[in-house]
């Protein structure tokens, strides 16, 4: 059995650990408050618990639930087989995490990262260990998403990489392998063309997002449009990722209007705010429409 630890208890956090349980693994969660990882463990025996009764499990919740311990603060990472970063996507913040690691884990322990946007070379250039740091970019809901990236660093080994690859499989996804390391990787450099200028027609008045969503789907067979991932995805987090890829040079993805940095303002941050482009009940059930609303 795998040991893992799982930096960050958010979002995409919650959702590691989850798969990561369900697929066998012991799984530590941690973050920077108890509130955090309180909420985190909530949310996951609920997601839990509904994959059981649709017996997407194999084994009782409880069981999967019993795998994964909370932590607050990284001193585990000394007992663990992987350590998957998915703190906040701020540059800063991950290059301090990578240091810590880098200190306490064993010197074999691969380090991974979920970022979205930020070279894996940048955040192994603070560790010993760079052969060993690589890109594991899941997709949320976790549970439910399939894809994760696995992205090699300047210095990572193939061993390490291919590592990466196998412990994708035996969580049951589907690994895609992105050989050189640019910022946005490949998924998110499509995607993010792609929610440029959906933004740029609906800050225009053109479309709502509603029609442009209805439309991807129905006419390009998106299983979801694209102000629903980024509602899912959380606004703010799709704005740190804008402001990484620009501050890399790459501002030929970003839109040219500023529409979701004034929705982050507002606090309209997408689905966990349970208002974005769209709106949700306290469940997290989308709310319709109201016809005034034209973005
Ligand atoms: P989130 O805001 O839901 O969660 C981030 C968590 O990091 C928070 O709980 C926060 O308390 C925690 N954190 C902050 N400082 C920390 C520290 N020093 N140590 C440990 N935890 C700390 O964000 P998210 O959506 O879960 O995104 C996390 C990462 O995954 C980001 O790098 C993001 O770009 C990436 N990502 C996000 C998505 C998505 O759909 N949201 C998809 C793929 C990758």
């Amino acid at each position: 059995m795998e040991k893992v630890l799982v930096v960050g208890a958010g979002f995409m956090g919650s959702g590691i650990a989850q798969a990561s349980a369900q697929a066998g693994c012991q799984v530590h969660l941690m973050d920077i408050q108890s509130a955090i990882t309180d909420r985190a463990l909530k949310e996951i025996r609920w997601s839990v618990e509904k994959l059981a009764t649709k017996d997407f499990l194999t084994e009782p919740s409880e069981k999967v639930l019993a795998r994964i311990s909370p932590e607050k603060d990284l001193s585990c990472a000394s007992e663990v087989d992987w350590v998957i970063e998915a703190a906040l996507e701020v540059e800063e913040l991950k290059r301090s995490i990578f240091q810590e690691l880098d200190r306490i884990s064993r010197p074999e322990t691969p380090l991974a990262t979920n970022t979205s946007s930020i070279p894996i070379t940048r955040l192994a250039e603070n560790t010993r260990r760079p052969e060993r740091v690589l890109g594991l970019h899941f997709f949320g809901p976790v549970p439910l998403m399939r894809l994760v990236e696995v992205i090699k660093g300047e210095k990572t080994s193939l061993e390490v990489f291919e590592r990466g690859v196998a412990f994708v499989q035996s969580l049951g996804k589907t690994p895609v392998r992105v050989h050189r390391d640019i910022p946005g990787f490949v998924m998110n450099r499509i995607f993010s063309a792609a929610l440029r200028e959906a933004v740029d027609l609906v800050d225009q008045g053109i479309a709502s997002p509603e029609d442009v969503d209805v439309g991807m789907r129905l006419g390009y067979g998106w299983n979801v449009g694209p102000f629903e991932i980024a509602d899912n995805a959380g606004l703010d987090t799709c704005v740190r990722i804008e402001q990484t890829m620009r501050v890399l040079g790459v501002n030929h993805l970003a839109p040219s209007s500023n529409l979701i940095e004034r929705m982050v303002a507002e606090g309209r941050l997408g689905r966990k705010a349970g208002k974005g482009f769209y709106r949700y009940s306290p469940e997290g059930k989308r709310l319709p429409r109201e016809n005034k609303e034209n973005r």
